[in-house]
C-alpha cells in the first residue's frame, strides 16, 4: 500500500482527534488520612461541596470540608477497607435518592434503598438531596386544613397544609404518638405521608411501620430510617432525602405531609460528623452552621401557587427538650424556624391528660386560617377557658372555700379537659370534633359529673351518627355551623342528655 506523506499525516491527525474524545478525564485524589468514618484526600481540587466520591470497594463518601490542600469527606459505608494511598474519584454529583410512585408503602434507607425485603424500588428517577427551596413568588398562603384527628390540636393550634408545626416536649410525652395519629387520620384525604426516623432502635421503627400496616396507612406512607446504629453522615442526610422524595410530590401537584422523628438526634448527629471533621465548635459544642442545618431543611416545605400545580409540603418537625427546657439551643432554633409549635407537657403525661398538649404554651401562627367556620365558632373560647382553669385550679388546691364563679369556671375546665383526652390511634373526624365540643363550650355538659364525661362523649357521638346524620353531614358540606344546624344539635345534645342521665 502506498500512501503518501499528506495522507499520513492526516490520518495520524484524524486519530488524534478521535483519541482526544476518546479519553475521559477523571478527576482522582489519593486518602492521606482515614478513621472514624471521615477520610481527608488529597488532590481533589475541582471537588464541589456535598459531592459524591468513589472510594475503592464500592464505598462511597460526601464531601464536606473543602480546605486548601485536602478534602475532608464523611464516608457512607464503612472505613475498615479503605487505606492511606487509596484512589478516591470524584463522580460530579452530589448525593441523590430515588423518587417517585413506586416509594410509596416501602421502607427505605437514608439513600433510598429499600430496607423492608420487599424488593427493589421500580424507578428510574433520581433527584438530589440538597436543593434551593422554593421562592416566595412560587408560593401561596397556607388556606387548607390538615386535620390531625386530635381535638386539643384541631380546635387550639390547627395546623395548615404547607405549614411547619414543631412537636416539642420531653421524652415520653406522646410525642411520636402525635404524628402517627395525624399520618393514620390522612387515610382518604389525599395526602403521601412521610416518616422520617432518625437515631432510634431499629425496632421502635419497626413497630412504628407494623402499628400503620395495621391501620392501613401504609399504602400512601413512606418510612425513611436512618437508625441510632447507623453512622451519623446517614443519619444527617435522612431528613434530606425525605423531604426530596416529598418535592417530587409536591411539584406533581399532591399534597404531602412530612414528620421528622427527631431533629434533636439530627443535631447530635451533625455535631458528632463537624467535630470529627475538625469544625470549629461553638455554644454546646454544636457548630456554628446547626441553625442553617435546621432552616433550609423547614424552608423546604412550601405550599405551591395553583400556576406550579398547588402541591403542598406540611412538615412536624419533633424536638425532644431536657427537663421541659424549650429554652436550650437546639428547641429555640428550631421554634425560631418553625410556624408554631405543640408543647407536650411531662405533668399532664403523667396525670393521665393525654395527649399531653399545654393549651398555654402551644401556637399555631398560621393554622387559624386554615380552619373550617365551624370549628372556629365553637372552640374560640376554649383556650381562654382553659387558661382561666389553670390559674384557678393552682390555687384552690389550697383554699376550701371557693366562691361561685370560682367553682364554676373549675367545674367547665375540668370538663374540657376531660373532653380534649383522647386515646392514641383513633383521629375523631372534624365534623365530630365540632359537636362535642360546641357540647362543652356552650355549657351543656355542666350537669354531667366529670368522670362520666368520657364515656358521655363516646355514646353521644354514636348516638349522633344514628339519629342525627344530617347535623355532620351539614357541618362537612358547608364547613359552617349555621342556626338551623345548630338549632338541630341543640335539640339532639337534649334529646341525648334526658335518656344518658336516667342510665347514670
Ligand atoms: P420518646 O421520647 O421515647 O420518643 P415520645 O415522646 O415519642 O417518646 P411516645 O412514644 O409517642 O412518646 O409515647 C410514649 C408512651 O405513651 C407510649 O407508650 C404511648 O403508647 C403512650 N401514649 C402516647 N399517647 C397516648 C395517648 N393519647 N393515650 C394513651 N397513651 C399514650
Ligand atoms: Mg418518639
Amino acid at each position: 500500500m502506498n500512501l503518501r506523506p499528506e495522507e499520513i499525516s492526516s490520518i495520524i491527525k484524524e486519530q488524534i482527534k478521535r483519541y482526544e474524545k476518546k479519553l475521559d478525564v477523571v478527576d482522582v485524589g489519593t486518602v492521606i488520612q482515614v478513621g472514624d468514618g471521615i477520610a481527608r484526600v488529597h488532590g481533589l481540587e475541582n471537588c464541589m461541596a456535598g459531592e459524591l466520591l468513589e472510594f475503592e470497594g464500592d464505598v462511597y463518601g460526601m464531601a464536606l470540608n473543602l480546605e486548601e490542600d485536602n478534602v475532608g469527606c464523611v464516608l457512607l459505608g464503612s472505613d475498615e477497607n479503605i487505606k492511606e494511598g487509596d484512589v478516591v474519584k470524584r463522580t460530579e454529583r452530589i448525593v441523590e435518592v430515588p423518587v417517585g410512585e413506586a416509594m410509596i408503602g416501602r421502607v427505605v434507607n437514608a439513600l433510598g434503598q429499600p430496607i423492608d425485603g420487599k424488593g427493589p424500588i421500580n424507578t428510574d428517577k433520581f433527584r438530589p438531596v440538597e436543593q434551593k427551596a422554593s421562592g416566595v413568588i412560587k408560593r401561596k398562603s397556607v388556606s387548607v386544613p390538615l386535620q390531625t384527628g386530635i381535638k386539643a390540636i384541631d380546635s387550639m393550634v390547627p395546623i395548615g397544609r404547607g405549614q411547619r408545626e414543631l412537636i416539642i416536649g420531653d421524652r415520653q410525652t406522646g410525642k411520636t404518638a402525635i404524628a402517627l395519629d395525624t399520618i393514620i387520620n390522612q387515610k382518604g384525604k389525599d395526602c403521601i405521608c412521610i416518616y422520617v426516623a432518625i437515631g432510634q432502635k431499629n425496632s421502635t421503627v419497626a413497630k412504628i411501620s407494623e402499628i400503620l400496616e395495621q391501620h392501613d396507612a401504609m399504602s400512601y406512607s413512606i418510612i425513611v430510617n436512618a437508625g441510632a446504629s447507623e453512622l451519623a453522615p446517614l443519619q444527617y442526610i435522612a431528613p434530606y432525602a425525605g423531604v426530596t422524595i416529598a418535592e417530587e410530590f409536591m411539584y406533581n401537584g399532591k399534597d404531602v405531609l412530612i414528620v421528622y422523628d427527631d431533629l434533636s438526634k439530627h443535631a447530635v448527629a451533625y455535631r458528632t460528623m463537624s467535630l470529627l471533621l475538625k469544625r470549629p465548635p461553638g455554644r454546646e459544642a454544636y457548630p456554628g452552621d446547626v441553625f442553617y442545618l435546621h432552616s433550609r431543611l423547614l424552608e423546604r416545605a412550601a405550599r405551591l401557587d395553583d400556576k406550579y400545580g398547588g402541591g403542598s409540603i406540611t412538615a412536624l418537625p419533633i424536638i425532644e427538650t431536657l427537663a421541659g427546657d424549650i429554652s436550650a439551643y437546639i428547641p429555640t432554633n428550631v421554634i425560631s424556624i418553625t410556624d408554631g409549635q405543640i408543647f407536650l407537657e411531662s405533668e399532664l403525661f403523667y396525670s393521665g391528660q393525654r395527649p399531653a398538649v399545654n393549651a398555654g404554651l402551644s401556637v399555631s401562627r398560621v393554622g387559624g386560617s386554615a380552619q373550617i367556620k365551624a370549628m372556629k365558632k365553637v372552640s374560640g373560647s376554649l383556650r381562654l377557658d382553659l387558661g382561666q382553669y389553670r390559674e384557678l385550679a393552682a390555687f384552690a388546691q389550697f383554699g376550701s372555700d371557693l366562691d361561685a364563679d370560682t367553682q364554676a369556671t373549675l367545674a367547665q375546665g375540668e370538663r374540657i379537659m376531660e373532653i380534649l383526652k383522647q386515646p392514641q390511634y383513633s383521629p375523631v373526624p372534624v365534623e365530630k370534633q365540632v359537636m362535642i365540643i360546641y357540647a362543652v363550650t356552650r355549657k351543656h355538659l355542666s350537669d354531667i359529673p366529670v368522670e362520666k364525661i368520657t364515656a358521655f362523649s363516646d355514646e353521644f357521638l354514636l348516638f349522633m351518627d344514628n339519629n342525627y346524620p344530617q347535623v355532620g353531614k351539614g357541618i362537612l358540606e358547608t364547613k359552617n355551623l349555621d342556626e338551623n344546624i345548630e338549632a338541630e344539635l341543640v335539640k339532639a345534645i337534649n334529646e341525648f342528655k334526658a335518656n344518658f342521665k336516667m342510665t347514670m
